[in-house]
């Protein structure tokens, strides 16, 4: 990478090159549609079904479940739209959390716009986590489908999948689950988990963009409805020839992320930790958004109250962060995950929001570090409150 400081994994985790390397022989060699019968095409349908193993072994997950798609994006409206399309008689209403990514939240705005179901959104606490005597109060026996997401993009809160998903189905409802952020940071069991279907992307796992899969299990997978309709690639769920070179590098990034994520966990989250505190050594008034016991190891979302976001942004230099999640970067509305924990629009305004991953160093925290506090330091003289 070039000088940046880049901590906004959360936003998108740079290529791994490992990744990359699992890729090139497709883009050099790998001729052939993979859903053609002669002998390069069933070459890259192998390539394929071995990416396939390698994401279901990544949440412990059955392959007949696996949709490969163009992203999470495209994974939440495949479960949102295509489980609530299939959903039973009587069963009209959806529930999605305050929180959920732009994807989940203006699906289910579409579906309710369309008169497909009823939404109702469940609240969080002011940790960022699901309110789960909300919950409980919003379920019944109409609720066709939840969705939830395992953790947040921009605080990196984690949700309890295990309880939501006994409440949930106890209620005779599906549970969906986004976990993009989640899967190549903490190890998650579908089963013990006990989500019916899971949401996951390339780009933040050191894949590729561009590339993702939703995640069934098989009897959920039977029950859901295509979104796009065509040759009836991906058992009919998902249409359109398939992205051999990304599912392969999704595939690939999958495998890494199994295999490396407990011990990466713990350095980000060192590192993590080291930025935070070096903060709070320079600079005063600084407050932690979220539940800084219940959260992603490579995240932390900071209030550095009486300096503005994003003229911090403006004055920090290579250090590549975000004011909001990056999906809605370029609006100038506070983040509204920020505003349903509670945050009045002046603290969202104020905080960012650093994200670090496999190839973070210390000296780059210790950069950092350095000049987020000149440009803290900057914005609030300017503000006159410093
Ligand atoms: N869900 C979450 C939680 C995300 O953070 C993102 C990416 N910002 C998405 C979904 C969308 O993923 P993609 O870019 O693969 O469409």
């Amino acid at each position: 990478m070039s000088d940046d400081v880049y901590l906004d994994y959360n936003g998108s985790a740079p290529l791994d090159p490992r990744v990359l390397d699992a890729m090139m022989p497709i883009f050099q060699n790998g001729v052939g549609n993979a859903s053609a019968i002669h002998h390069p095409g069933r070459t890259q349908a192998a390539r394929v079904e071995s990416a396939r193993e390698q994401v279901a072994r990544l949440m412990n997950a059955s392959t007949n479940g696996v949709v490969f798609t163009a992203g999470a994006t495209e994974a939440n409206n495949l479960a949102l739209q295509g489980l609530t399309a299939a959903s039973q008689a009587g069963r009209s209403r959806i529930l999605i959390s305050a929180v959920e990514h732009a994807s989940v939240k203006a699906t289910a705005a579409w579906l309710g716009q369309e008169g497909l179901v009823k939404v109702d959104i469940v609240p969080v606490t002011a940790g960022g986590s699901v309110d789960l005597d909300a919950l409980e109060e919003l379920l019944g026996d109409d609720i066709s489908l939840v969705s939830v997401m395992a953790a947040n993009s921009e605080t990196g809160v984690l949700n309890q999948l295990d309880v939501i998903s006994g409440l949930v189905h106890e209620c005779g409802a599906l549970f969906h689950s986004d976990a993009t952020q989640l899967v190549g940071r903490v190890s998650i069991d579908m089963s013990a988990a006990g989500v019916d279907a899971v949401s996951i992307s390339g780009h933040k796992i050191c894949g590729p963009t561009g590339v993702g899969a939703l995640i069934a299990t098989r009897t959920t997978a039977r029950q859901l409805r295509p979104v796009l309709h065509g040759g009836g690639h991906e058992r009919g769920l998902r249409s359109g020839s398939l992205n051999v070179a990304g599912i392969v590098g999704l595939g690939a990034a999958s495998a890494l992320a199994a295999e490396e994520r407990a011990d990466e966990g713990n350095r980000v989250a060192s590192l993590r930790d080291a930025l935070v505190s070096g903060l709070k050594e320079q600079l005063p008034e600084i407050t932690e958004n979220g539940d800084p016991d219940n959260r992603l190891p490579n995240t932390a979302n900071l209030r550095f109250a009486g300096a503005d976001g994003e003229a911090v942004m403006v004055n920090i230099g290579p250090v590549a962060v975000s004011s909001g999640s990056a999906c809605s970067a370029g609006a100038l509305e506070p983040s509204p995950v920020l505003l349903a924990m509670g945050l009045d629009r002046e603290a969202a305004e104020e905080s960012l929001r650093f994200s670090l991953g496999r190839f973070t160093t210390p000296r780059e925290i210790d950069e950092a570090i350095e000049r987020t506090v000149t440009a803290v330091e900057y914005v609030r003289t300017m503000n006159g409150s410093a």
